[in-house]
């Protein structure tokens, strides 16, 4: 095992995943790794990748999983991961989670956040929720940004993901039971899960994952 910090946070879309690794990235100095981002990015772009995958991301399905383990072995290389790097959105399958150990190699998994929250908030949170389509930031609908459709951070135009639409919320929810759900049976059994109420303000679900980096010595 070596000292690289590598930290995955699971839970069900609109968990808060999105909006806690930016926060974690900052306070630890890692990069916030989502595939979830690497693949919007790509449709925004109109690369090969993006053409490839857009239809499977606006209908809420998975891209295939040798496909998603490349970019993330891709993004693993690059120079500012090599401290370590909080995983948002993947692995999303035992395959993924299997992919993930052999990319990792001597690295290892140091910790699993399970972001635990309920089906109600998870709906209410994704039917509100806007992101910018350049950077990513996360806004709610009620926010002055998303109403004027700009961007804070980035003057970039903040919109509704085409898969926060109901019927692909569905969708992404049934697989999230199904394909990554049983995800946490496997981490438990390594010692690596620690689950984290996703219910509290987002100032808490930060402070009470930071104690949890923090007892496990990884900061
Ligand atoms: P997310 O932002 O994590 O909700 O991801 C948005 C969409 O990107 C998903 O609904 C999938 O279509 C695709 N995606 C993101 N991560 C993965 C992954 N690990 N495996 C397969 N597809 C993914």
């Amino acid at each position: 095992m070596t000292n690289r910090v590598i930290i995955v946070v699971l839970g069900k879309q609109g968990a808060g995943k999105g909006t806690q690794c930016k926060r974690l990235a900052q306070s630890l100095g890692i990069p916030h790794v989502s595939t979830g981002d690497i693949l919007r990015a790509a449709v925004r772009d109109k690369t090969p990748l993006g053409l490839e995958v857009e239809g499977i991301l606006t209908a809420g399905g998975l891209v295939n999983d040798e496909l998603v383990g490349r970019l993330v072995k891709e993004r693993f290389a690059e120079a500012d991961a090599q401290g370590g790097a909080l995983l948002d959105g993947y692995p999303r399958n035992q395959a993924q989670a299997t992919l993930l150990e052999e990319i990792l190699g001597d690295d290892g998994i140091k910790l699993v956040i399970n972001l635990e929250v309920s089906s109600e908030m998870v709906a209410e949170r994704l039917s509100a929720r806007r992101v910018c389509q350049e950077c990513g930031a996360i806004y709610r609908d009620t926010d002055i940004e998303a109403i004027s459709g700009t961007c804070e951070k980035c003057g970039g135009d903040v919109v509704q993901r085409p898969d926060d639409q109901p019927e692909a919320i569905l969708r992404r929810l049934a697989t999230y039971e199904l394909d990554t759900a049983p995800l946490l049976n496997f981490y438990e059994a390594r010692g690596l899960l620690v689950a984290v109420d996703g219910n509290q303000t987002t100032d808490e679900v930060t402070a009470a994952i930071l104690n949890v980096v923090r007892e496990r010595q990884l900061a």
